[in-house]
């Protein structure tokens, strides 16, 4: 049987369609790109904002358009949008095949094998972590690994504790038993994955524990993990970035508004204020942290002086990085019993503003990097090409460098000599294959790294 399995959405969701691969290894399919030349087609999918739900939904009306050139064609939704509208789908897109939540996986096996039956909708709502699944593992040495399911929060925005189900903290004993796999398979980097990860809790265990063991692991030299919600980000936690040498200097820390009215309405459970000495702790305990955030703007009745607001935390943070969206109401939310009545055009435009602004911040950082020597993990050759090789700082900044015999795998010493938009471009000076580092060029002065 040949499979195309398409993702869109977050890391969780790419995260999700490896469990998926890995519960339909024991139907022996084949997996193709292609999605005319598969038997199955199966599309992962996000609602968390409605531009990416339409982008879902019309790839998925164009999928089911192949039926009518191969009629045994089954098409399946899975994910956030499955589960969000279950069974109203078949109207909404007529010749589709099956509707499957985040928390229905498991059966697919079955419902392939039977790929002649009538539509089925599973969206199991039994609090599923999968505990016991190992998702098939990408081809690279970076991977990601669930700690934990679903999200208890409730901000008034947001569509993802009704589509995720209440928030599941994974045994820390699978946690590590997947990082160990994960290793002897070659990986050296894991990134940590759950909606809150600092409400993990495992008996006694929190995230704090998860990180010491998952660095704990031999092979794994770098470990990164998101998302923390501020009003959870523990001081326990941010010692153990500083103490743990495996552990990045990243923070991705979404602050959403920098308006505490609008702090409020969004139910963050935090103030300004609070955000901020959140911010100054990590910053104390470690001291060249790269710290990102998220930005919703045009939330039900942002004002200008709120959004002034926002744009002063820019300021004040000089964030490494935002992801800035513009809010869409999503049914079901509380949000969404409150007036949409920021005008479009109003979101538009400070989308753009956000962006613009942090577009400069982002590259005086940059600039302030030239000079310096990092250590890379590589991770692939450079789109640019002519043996060119992408990684990745212990700060998650990209770095494009000449790849002189370095491989996909090692730890590279490299100088940072310009910057090209986001990504910074460098000069190869020592490979580390496993253990060892070969020079390759000139000594560096300085090795900042997280090892
Ligand atoms: N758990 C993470 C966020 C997950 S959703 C956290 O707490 O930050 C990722 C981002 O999507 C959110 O941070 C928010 O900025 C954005 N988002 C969520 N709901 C949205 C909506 N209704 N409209 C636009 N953006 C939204
Ligand atoms: Fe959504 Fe808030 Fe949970 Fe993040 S913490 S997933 S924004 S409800």
């Amino acid at each position: 049987m040949l499979i195309h399995l398409h993702t869109y959405g977050c890391q969780m969701n790419q995260y999700d369609s490896e469990l998926v691969k890995s519960l339909l290894s024991t139907a022996d399919p084949e997996w193709t790109s292609d999605p005319e030349q598969a038997d199955v087609i199966l599309v992962n999918t996000c609602c968390v904002r409605d531009h990416a739900e339409q982008r879902a939904l019309g790839r998925l009306r164009q999928l089911v358009h192949l039926k009518k050139f191969r009629p045994w064609v089954r098409v399946g939704i899975l994910g956030c949008i499955a589960q969000a509208r279950k069974g109203e789908l078949f109207d909404q897109i007529p010749g589709l095949d099956w509707v499957i939540g985040p928390d229905g996986y498991r059966e697919l096996p079955q419902l392939l094998a039977g790929s002649g039956s009538a539509p089925g909708v599973l969206h199991s709502d039994a609090g599923e972590s999968y505990d016991d699944v190992i998702p098939t593992q990408l081809a690279g040495p970076t991977a990601f690994v669930a700690v934990m399911r679903g999200c208890d929060n409730y901000c008034s925005y947001c569509v993802v504790p009704q589509v995720r189900g209440r928030e599941r903290s994974r045994p820390l004993a699978s946690i590590v038993k997947e990082a160990e796999g994960l290793s002897s398979a070659g990986v050296r980097e894991i990134t940590l994955l759950g909606q809150n990860v600092n409400s993990y809790r495992d008996g006694d265990h929190d995230f704090s524990d998860v990180l010491r063991r998952v660095g704990a692991v031999s092979g794994i030299e770098r470990v990164r993990f998101t998302t923390s919600h501020p009003k959870d980000l523990s001081t326990r936690l941010v010692q153990v970035m500083s103490e743990v040498p495996q552990v990045c200097p990243c923070l991705h820390l979404p602050a959403q508004s920098g308006s505490d009215r609008i702090l409020h309405l969004m139910n963050r459970q935090y103030t300004r204020s609070r955000y901020l000495e959140k911010i100054a702790m990590v910053r104390k305990y470690v001291p060249h942290v790269a710290i990102t955030t998220d930005i919703l703007v045009g939330f039900p009745t942002e004002t200008d002086q709120d959004f002034q607001a926002t744009m002063g935390l820019l300021e004040e943070v000089r964030f490494h990085g935002v992801f800035s969206f513009r809010y869409s109401v999503r049914a079901g939310t509380t949000a969404a019993a409150m007036p949409d009545d920021v005008p479009e055009s109003v979101k538009i435009a400070r989308l753009e503003t956000v962006i613009e602004r942090q577009r400069a911040i982002t590259r005086e950082l940059h600039d302030a990097r030239v000079g310096d020597s990092e250590l890379i993990l590589v991770e692939a050759p450079a789109k640019k090409g002519d043996g060119h090789l992408m990684g990745r700082t212990p700060h998650d900044e990209v770095v494009v460098f000449p790849g002189n015999g370095a491989n996909i795998g090692d730890f590279c010493e490299v100088k940072i000599m310009e910057v090209r938009g986001f990504t910074l471009a460098g000069e190869l000076l020592h490979i580390r294959e496993s253990n060892s580092l070969q020079r390759v060029s000139s000594p560096s002065s300085h090795l900042r790294c997280c090892m």
